[in-house]
Parts: structure tokens; sequence; C-alpha cells
């Protein structure tokens, strides 16, 4: 059997700090626990464009295509804001996200103890918070049609976006929902505005449909989104998985990453479709930007970025038991005061640099052997 491959694709800023960090996880794994990794890198965003004049050649399209899993950092910075749309960095990664079809963006909500005071929320309120959100992330209000704006004949204008789903969009992602929670609590909390929206409707239907024929063996409950929003700041530990649509999901995952603090913790995974090998299409990414303010400085967190990875572990390479070995490596640097400047608090204090962090989770990894 081949090993599994990766793409590796920091893109710019921090981008390639981080990802120097998770590139030592990947050669710990590989020297420690005789899981190898095939890791080819290349260019994306600004980095791609001063090479070859576009944020993603053909050619690392086709790689990203063929590989199990993209491992991308960030991409974008103050330097090619003055591009032209068609080649800002942020194509490369659209164009990743659109010829891969990445329709279901996961993004979980995680507490580790040592940071639940970083929160806006009291502590008890979010120590041990642990729920994922599932995006779906290539159809409704962001892509229906007809969208535009319009004169209308008395002079006015009129924008328009269309919230619009079929069947077979919303049982994918309804499926990616359903065989998360397998691998985590067991629950969903489908999420809609039903009572006011056809689409809504349409989306409980099918999502119970899916439940009733293919996974009866999950507890499933629905949610108006309003209420959701809600309820994520009143009790967010209520949840396990949450499912729901672009425009929704857009907005609540914001909501309930924040419930965790610091930006510099937020992993991602964006699934497709399950590939010949069973794998899905996937493509791992912290979900903070290049921030061009402190790259080059050594002073970025690479903890999401990692989780990130971990994420690709569970999720991809169905190594449940080695995402966790990982995360509690995270846990338990944090629970010893061990801090990039992100994560002080208004007190201050000493902070280590990125390499430092990457290296004490390795000592982590090491110890939990
Ligand atoms: P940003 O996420 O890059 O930075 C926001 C703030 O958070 C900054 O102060 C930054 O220093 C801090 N920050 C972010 N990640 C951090 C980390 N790992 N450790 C410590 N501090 C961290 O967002 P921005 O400033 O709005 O955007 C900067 C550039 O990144 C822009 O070009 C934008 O288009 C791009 N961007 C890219 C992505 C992506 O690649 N997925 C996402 C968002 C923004």
């Amino acid at each position: 059997m081949s090993n599994p491959s990766l793409l590796i694709l920091a893109g710019d800023g921090i981008g390639p700090e981080v990802m120097d960090e998770v590139k030592k996880i990947i050669d710990w794994y590989g020297d420690k626990r005789e899981l190898q990794f095939d890791v080819t890198e290349d260019l994306v965003g600004g980095a791609a464009y001063d090479v070859h004049g576009t944020p993603l050649t053909d050619a690392t399209m086709a790689k990203a295509q063929e590989v199990d899993a993209v491992l991308l950092g960030a991409v974008g910075g103050p330097k090619y804001d003055v591009l032209d749309f068609s080649v800002k960095p942020e194509r490369g990664l659209l164009r990743l996200r659109k010829e891969m079809d990445l329709f279901a963006n996961l993004r979980p909500a995680q507490c580790f103890d040592a940071l639940a005071d970083f929160s806006s929320l009291k502590r008890d309120i979010v120590a041990g918070l642990d729920i994922m959100i599932v995006r779906e992330l290539t159809s409704g209000s962001y892509f229906g049609e007809p969208r535009g704006i319009f004169d209308l004949p008395n002079g006015e204008r009129e924008g328009i976006n269309t919230q619009r789903y079929t069947t077979s969009e919303i049982r994918r992602v309804a499926r990616s929902a359903f065989d998360l929670a397998r691998k985590r609590d067991n629950r969903v909390m489908s999420v809609e505005k039903a009572n006011v929206m056809e689409s809504g409707i349409l989306w409980r239907e099918e999502v119970s449909w899916v439940h009733e024929n293919e996974y009866p063996d999950v507890q499933l409950d629905h949610m108006y989104a309003d209420n959701c929003a809600m309820q994520l700041v009143r009790a967010p530990k209520q949840f396990d998985v949450i499912v729901t649509d672009n425009l929704f999901g857009d907005i609540l995952s914001d909501c309930a990453a924040m419930l965790t603090g610091s930006l510099g913790m937020l992993p991602s995974a964006s699934l497709g479709a399950l590939m010949e090998n069973g794998r899905p299409k996937a493509m791992y990414e912290p979900v903070h930007g290049s921030a061009p303010d402190i790259a080059g400085q050594g002073k970025a967190n690479p903890i999401a970025t990692i989780l990130s990875f971990a994420m690709a572990l569970r999720y991809s390479f169905d190594q449940g038991a080695e995402a966790e070995r990982l995360e509690n490596a995270i846990e338990s640097v944090l629970a010893s005061g061990a801090r990039t400047a992100d994560l002080l608090g208004p007190e201050g204090g000493k902070s280590i640099s990125t390499s430092e962090m990457g290296d004490a989770i390795i000592k982590a990894l090491d110890a939990s052997l």
C-alpha cells in the first residue's frame, strides 16, 4: 500500500511560517508513529502570482485533484491588493474549492480549557465546548440565479439574490453531517427557516428523508436559524453537529467560532464527494488569513493550522486516535502556560515564537508515547 498523499500550499504572509510547524508534526508522525505521508509542496495565491502570473496554475490544480488531501496556509497581502480581480490571490483559493467541488465546510468550535477565559462568554458556558458546524458551501443564496442589480421602470433599482437548493445538494451535505455525527456524539441539529422560506421547508424534508432512510441511528432535531443564533450564545454545549445552508452557515459558524477566543486557534475542513479510494476530496486550512501585520516576525500562532492537520488525520485518513493525540498535546502545552502573543490576555506576560510553539507541541507528542 502506498502512503497517503498530501499537497501543501503554504501561500502568503504567515502561511509558510505556520506551515513549517505542521511539517515538523508530519515528520513526527512518520518517525514515531509509522504514519508516513507523501508530501508535495507548491505555490498558491500571491506566491504563485509572483512566479507564474496566476494565483493557481493548471498544474497545481491538477495535483490538488489527485492527492488525498490539500493543506493550505493562507493567501493575500497588501502587495496584491492592486491586482486585477481575476488574478487576486483569493481567486486561487476559490478555484480550488470550486473545481474540487468542496460542498461541505466543517467549522469546529472547540474551547480549550486553558483558554476558556478568553471567551466573551462566561467560563462555565464555554469550558469544554466541542461543536461542529457543517455549512453547505457551493449553493444557496451566494450562487442562486437570478441575481444582480436591476433598473425598475419607476426609476428605482432592485437588488436580487436567490436562495435555491435542490434535493441532491441538500442530501449530500446532510450525509456529511450524519457521517460526522457518527464519529462524535451521534446528534445532528438541522437549521433553516422553514417557517418563512420554501427552501427551508425543502431543506427540512430532505434532511429528514436522509435520516429516515440512511441514518436512523443518529439523533436528528430541527431548529430555526434565528433561534440557533440565540442558543449558540445562551447554551452552546447543547449542540453536537449543526448542519445548515451557505448563508446561515456563514454567520452561525463565525458566531460559534468566536465563542472560543482567538483567530489563531480556529481550523477548518472543506470536503467533497468520495473519491475511488473511499476518501473525500478534501482541503484543510486555518480560518485566519495571511496576517501581513505580523508576517516574518515569528509571532504567528501555528495552532489553527496544526489543528487543521488534526482534522485531516481524522476525516481523510481515519486516524481519529492520532488526531486526539495531537489535540491533547496542544491542550497540555496551553495548560502549561505557553502562549504565542495572540493568546496573551490584557494582563500581558511572556510570549513564545511560532517555532517554539511548534517545538513545545512536538515535546508534548513525545510525552504521549
Ligand atoms: P487575518 O486573519 O489575516 O488577520 C486578522 C488579525 O488577526 C490580524 O491582526 C492578524 O495579525 C491576526 N492573526 C491572524 N492569524 C493569526 C495567527 N495565526 N496568529 C496570530 N495572529 C493572527 O485577516 P485580515 O487582516 O483581514 O486579512 C489579511 C490578508 O489575508 C488579506 O489579504 C485577506 O484577503 C487575506 N485573507 C485570507 C484568508 C485565507 O487565505 N483563507 C482568509 C481571510 C483573509
